[in-house]
């Protein structure tokens, strides 16, 4: 069965030179090797918006061949990897070093976020277009630190080698720019005078939660929309993680401001009940919440008004993970069981073949790869991904590709095996081999 833009259908799906040449029921073209999915689902490569690969900056959390090679093995066949690297990305030098090293070592394609500082400025927006950056995203509570380059947590600060976060003041000086550019900006909603005033040592889940409030990331998605809507720029909320935040971003959107948003696996499958179960390995930022937020966020994906599914795919050693819930930090692996985890979110809502619309088409939407990337059509990339709905899978350690192995989907079992994966038609479930490519979002500047 091949999911198509037009529906699943029983199909053959013709590839030559690593593009898709014809999606047609029966094709008898000479053909020099043929795959037989009988039985399977053959869907398009998966797009993950937000993953950390870590790389430059901290190998032994993760670097870009384990990154790509866990995105291989899950089916994800395009990365987009956040800036907040060492060196951050906020320059068009940072940004071409970056993707150079990238080419050396990936197994999948990568697009490269930018990062947006208090002191950016627009012509280093500029740049990092032209350098091919696919958005812009801003830290709300997060400093820049200027001797070590290195966006670290810390909402407000005397420290003079911290760079004040950015704010809704660096939004609305930068929006016009970035709406030129028809780049998206992101943004990790939280408020940090929300955060300021709920901050307490954090001994339990509770405490986590306490200090993490919905409120802040409502308050965040409220004034960045306020200051984006008049410029015309599409804001995306990068990890969705409440109800409250939901409901401010519908307000917004309701109001007139372009908006996307993204949530991710761990927000939909999992609440603070299964702390007990999980342990530190739980804690991310945002954190995993209650069961209202968790229904209403899953009733966001249904309704479509949360439109992509990504991961925050933010690894850590498994030494540092297995900290105190108060020392370990905030992060889990995540993008080689995004798309199981959506096929079973989507079987579970009662439609399979949504996964492909959170996972793969919208994302490569957002990203500007509408033209090669998210369909399986004539002309598109022959990103493939096929899927035994027969077989089962259990996430288990020690086939995680990433340098942290105990993340937070651990143990859990999903209707679904991933058979193989193709990137432009050639087979990288295995690894093995360099194949990845930088995507550029198709842009045309006013
Ligand atoms: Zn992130």
């Amino acid at each position: 069965m091949v999911c198509t833009p037009e529906g699943p259908r029983q199909a053959d799906v013709h590839v030559t030179d690593g593009v898709i040449a014809a999606v047609e029921p029966s094709i008898a073209a000479p053909r020099t090797r043929s795959i037989d999915a009988q039985g399977m689902y053959v869907l398009p490569g998966g797009v993950d918006v937000h993953v950390h690969s870590r790389d430059p900056g901290f190998p032994e959390k993760e670097d870009f061949d384990s990154l790509t090679a866990a995105a291989a093995a899950g089916g994800i066949t395009v990365v987009l990897d956040m800036p907040n690297t060492v060196p951050a990305v906020d320059s068009a030098g940072v940004l071409e070093a970056k993707a150079a090293l990238a080419r050396s070592k990936a197994h999948v394609d990568f697009g490269l976020w930018g990062l947006i500082r208090s002191s950016t400025t627009p012509e280093q927006l500029e740049g990092m277009a032209a350098a091919g950056a696919v958005g812009f995203k801003a830290y709300l509570a997060y400093s820049f630190s200027l001797s070590r380059k290195q966006v670290l947590y810390s909402p407000d600060t005397d420290d003079l080698d911290l760079e004040p976060p950015a704010d809704y003041g660096t939004l609305a000086r930068l929006a016009p720019e970035v709406a030129r550019l028809g780049l998206p900006l992101a943004i990790h909603a939280e408020d940090p005078t929300v955060l300021a005033a709920f901050r307490r040592p954090v001994l339990t889940y509770g405490d986590l939660l306490e200090s993490r409030p919905p409120e802040a990331e409502a308050v965040a998605v409220s004034a960045a929309a306020a200051v984006a809507k008049e410029s015309g720029i599409n804001l995306h909320v990068a990890h969705l993680s409440s109800a409250l935040g939901l409901h401010a971003a519908e307000d917004a959107m309701r109001a007139g401001a372009s908006i996307s948003l993204e949530t991710c696996p761990q927000f939909l499958l999992l609440t603070d009940q299964d702390f007990d179960r999980v342990g530190p390995a739980m804690k991310m930022l945002p954190p995993i919440r209650t069961a209202t937020d968790r229904a209403a966020l899953v009733d966001g994906l249904r309704r479509g008004v949360i439109s992509i599914v990504s991961t925050d795919h933010a690894p850590h050693t498994d030494e540092e993970k297995a900290r105190s819930l108060d020392e370990a930090p905030a992060g889990s692996p995540g993008v080689q069981t995004l798309y199981l985890s959506c096929l079973q979110l989507a079987k579970d809502m009662g439609d399979v073949w949504l996964a492909t619309r959170w996972v793969s088409s919208a994302p490569a939407a957002f990203a500007g790869l509408q033209e090669s990337k998210g369909a399986i059509a004539p002309g598109y990339d022959a990103d493939i991904v096929i899927v035994d709905p027969r077989a089962r899978t259990r996430v288990a350690a020690q086939r995680m590709r990433s340098r942290q192995r105990h993340g937070v989907m651990e143990g859990m079992e999903f209707d679904f095996a991933i058979k193989d994966v193709f990137l432009r038609g050639e087979s990288v479930a295995q690894g093995g081999r360099v194949h990845g490519r930088m995507v550029r979002p198709a842009l045309v500047p006013t």
